[in-house]
């Protein structure tokens, strides 16, 4: 039998991971030394005995055999929280690629000195009828921030300060001139109590319907039966996915299990995370990234502690080590921020049902426009599927109207509105209704489209949109085809053929020309550096001190602006034409999601679609506000191309200080993985190597291939082989990155 030898890691302090320790593992312990588990080692030059933890096996001595010292035991009290924690990190690194400290360093909290937390609480001084009272006064004199907080405090008698500032979009001057005015009081209370407790919790329980109960009932049923499920729920915005989530959490913690729910950072609204504390009371934390890292490591230490039942997060709440953990909801479960970064590249849904695994516990996934992924497999009876087609009260869907750009350039008008938007914004103008205008521009990377017919310049080998280049070249960033740019249209052989280059800031001052006296706010990326200018810009917007606000993508989630009836989507096809294949699914779900702003009050909404492409599929469906339909499109071509979530796909990424070295070793990395294609006469497909679409970062030099294969193990084997091919190589100055089933071009 072959020797086979463990990575372990001698001091596991959280602070600092260190470095692991290669140790041969003795063929009598055999199958018992797997990562996760404590073993007893000898240390140092006297040998010292010392306990590690397991992080890797392999069968590959990466020093001379002699040199290597053999684990002296298994320690039988070795599964802790911490193993299953360092199992989850393995499972990352291998399935998603990364190094060892880096899995580590996703799983592990960072363990930080912490500073006596404080966390104050607002309470009401006079009654709630008082307060409502003072509300309208507020509101006349357009003092809409304070109406905020006093009605707030009306419904509650006590809230978490933290809630209003981040959550009402509250300034602090606002709240100390409250107080001054004898409205509130602002407290003081020390370590991590939640004062929501004190809440009044005999408020008036909704009664679930028949379609939420079953849903939660057969959840509860499986999990009870010890075959405990990954579900769907596909359900519009306001179809009550989230009683479903509570009545399933309330049943979990009956038991003495315990939840995690993942909800992204953007949609973690006030009224949200109201609705968990008033459930749950101090047994529920939420984590985002406005606390510190100690701050972090404190919830954590409370849930291992078992002094919490919930946690709320983005999501690195994932990680949180709840011993009885018993079900794990990720809501909006389509949204790209579940998807890490950074090494490893994790996808919080995938590794979800990982973790849930490991814990016998359950996973509800939740969207109103699902992944092409999670409703693929719900298909498929992977998932168990629920729909949910009714809306709980009175609110109607938004009117829609696609508006067809070559036929306004036809008619002579050059300007960023149609004649629809245009009128429709002096409407609400006059009406004191406010405008939400939408550009989406990110990842946008040059395509060329013609104006007059609307044909966009693509790859013949891979059906994604070119990037246009200096030089007049037009390049594919998966295969790397390149073609010269052409004078006119190949379709119809009009001359206005040309890229998209509107931003926000042209649309602002396109505004100023036509409508002088609106009052505009922009937020972009260039508006929004820090935390703190986003939140002011909200919070302007709220308090009605602008008739239109531009944004980019960033505007189109979680925000309620009761006021907004109006929705302007100012170039669809700009997420249309992003050079990758999940542009049609991106573009369906931002369209859905922005259509969904308008309207959210008592006043019914419009929304104005502006294309060059009224009859694509993402755009006809998302106007009809119909995911099936969209869904059968989006999958045939998924079928037709074999790109995710029918097969799989691994980005290679290889990163350089020097353009030759760089180029080199992509292309010896894509030889390797066609190589071992050969040999096992896999169907695997090798596309690149090419150079990225953002070619140099800090003067790093990026060039990139894809793997394609229909069975994701087997591209995790090409990873491990690549993996191993660089550490023979002497490759300095050059970084790999694997990216499985990406969800951007590179
Ligand atoms: P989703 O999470 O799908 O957007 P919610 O769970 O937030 O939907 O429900 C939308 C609204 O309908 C909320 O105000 C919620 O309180 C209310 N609601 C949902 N289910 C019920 C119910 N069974 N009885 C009364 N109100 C409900
Ligand atoms: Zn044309
Ligand atoms: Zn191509």
């Amino acid at each position: 039998m072959a020797e086979r030898y463990a990575d372990v890691i001698v001091d596991i302090s959280h602070e600092k991971v260190d470095r692991p320790f290669q140790y041969r593992i003795p063929q009598e312990l055999g199958q018992t030394v797997y990562p996760g588990v404590r073993v007893h080692v000898p240390f140092g030059k006297g040998n010292r005995d010392k306990v590690g933890y397991v992080v890797d096996v392999s069968d590959r001595a990466d020093y001379p055999a002699d040199k290597i010292k053999s684990i002296t035991a298994v320690d039988e009290k070795g599964v802790t929280a911490l193993s299953a924690q360092i199992r989850i990190a393995y499972w990352l690194k291998r399935q998603y690629g990364s190094t060892t400290i880096a899995a580590l360093k996703t799983v592990l909290p960072v363990k930080q000195k912490l500073r006596q937390l404080e966390q104050k609480k607002v309470t009401r001084l006079p009654d709630a009828d008082k307060l409502r009272a003072a509300a309208c006064v507020c509101e006349e004199k357009h003092q809409t921030a304070k109406a905020r907080v006093l009605r707030a405090l009306a419904e509650e008698e006590v809230l978490p300060y933290e809630l209003i500032r981040r959550k009402l979009n509250v300034a602090p001057s606002t709240m100390q001139a409250l107080e001054k005015q004898g409205f509130l009081a602002i407290e003081t209370e020390s370590v991590y109590r939640n004062p929501v407790k004190h809440m009044d919790t005999k408020e008036r329980r909704v009664v679930l319907s028949s379609a939420q109960s079953a849903i939660v009932e057969d959840v509860m049923q499986d999990y009870r039966a010890g075959t405990p499920r990954t579900c769907l729920i596909h359900g519009i915005t306001g179809s009550g996915k989230t009683e479903v989530y509570l009545g399933i959490i309330e049943q979990m913690v009956a038991m003495g299990r315990q939840a995690i729910v993942l909800i992204p950072e953007i949609a973690l609204t006030y009224q949200t995370l109201l609705r968990f504390y008033k459930r749950f009371g101090d047994r529920v934390s939420v984590m985002n990234s406005t606390l510190s890292q100690g701050e972090k490591y404190d919830q954590i230490r409370r849930a291992e502690a078992g002094e919490l039942d919930v946690i709320i997060g983005p999501r690195s709440a994932l990680f949180t080590p709840f011993p009885h953990l018993g079900v794990i909801i990720v809501d909006e479960e389509h949204e790209a921020s579940y998807k890490s970064e950074s090494a490893p590249k994790y996808h919080a849904r995938e590794t979800a049902i990982r973790i849930a695994s490991m814990y016998g516990a359950s996973v509800v996934l939740g969207s109103a426009t699902p992944s092409l992924e999670a409703y693929y497999r719900a298909r498929a009876g992977v998932y168990k599927l629920y729909e949910m087609t009714d809306r709980h009260g009175n609110s109607r869907l938004p009117s829609v109207y696609v508006v067809d750009l070559r036929e306004e350039l036809k008619h002579g008008n050059r300007s960023v509105f149609s004649a629809k938007l245009r009128d429709l914004i002096g409407q609400r103008l006059r009406a004191g209704e406010q405008t939400m205008l939408f550009l989406n521009r990110r990842g946008y990377a040059g395509f060329v489209s013609c104006r007059a017919c609307g044909h966009v310049m693509k790859c013949p080998h891979c059906d994604v949109s070119l990037s246009e280049h200096r030089g007049g070249r037009l390049v594919c960033h998966y295969c790397g085809y390149e073609e010269i740019r052409r004078a006119v249209c190949p379709s119809c052989g009009s001359k206005y053929l040309m890229g998209f280059k509107a931003g926000t800031e042209q649309i602002v001052e396109a505004l100023r020309r036509e409508f002088p006296s609106a009052r505009v706010l922009r937020m972009d990326a260039d508006t929004t550096r820090t935390k703190e200018s986003y939140e002011k810009i909200l919070a302007a917007f709220a308090d009605e001190k602008a008739d239109i606000l531009v944004g980019t993508q960033m505007i189109v989630k979680g925000h309620d602006f009761p006021n907004v009836t109006l929705v302007g989507i100012l170039a669809a096809d700009l997420s249309l034409n992003r050079n990758d294949y999940r542009a049609g699914e991106r573009t369906f779900q931002l369209l859905t999601q922005a259509a969904g702003r308008a309207g959210r009050g008592d006043k019914p909404g419009e929304v104005v679609i502006q294309t060059y492409q009224p009859e694509h599929y993402s755009i006809v469906h998302a106007a009809g506000q119909d995911y099936l339909g969209f869904y059968e499109e989006e999958i045939a071509y998924r079928q037709l191309m074999q790109y995710p979530p029918v097969a799989h796909m691994l980005a290679v990424l290889v990163v350089s200080g020097e353009q030759g070295a760089g180029a080199k070793l992509c292309g010896e990395l894509a030889a390797v993985a066609a190589n071992r294609a050969k040999e096992r006469a896999q169907s695997l497909q090798v596309i690149g190597p090419a150079e990225a679409a953002i070619g140099k970062i800090n003067d790093l030099y990026r060039h990139v291939f894809y793997v394609k294969h229909s069975d994701y193990q087997a591209l995790v084997e090409i990873k491990d082989a690549l993996e191993l091919f660089c550490r023979d190589q002497e490759a300095k100055n050059v970084s790999v990155q694997y990216d499985f089933d990406p969800m951007n071009t590179y």
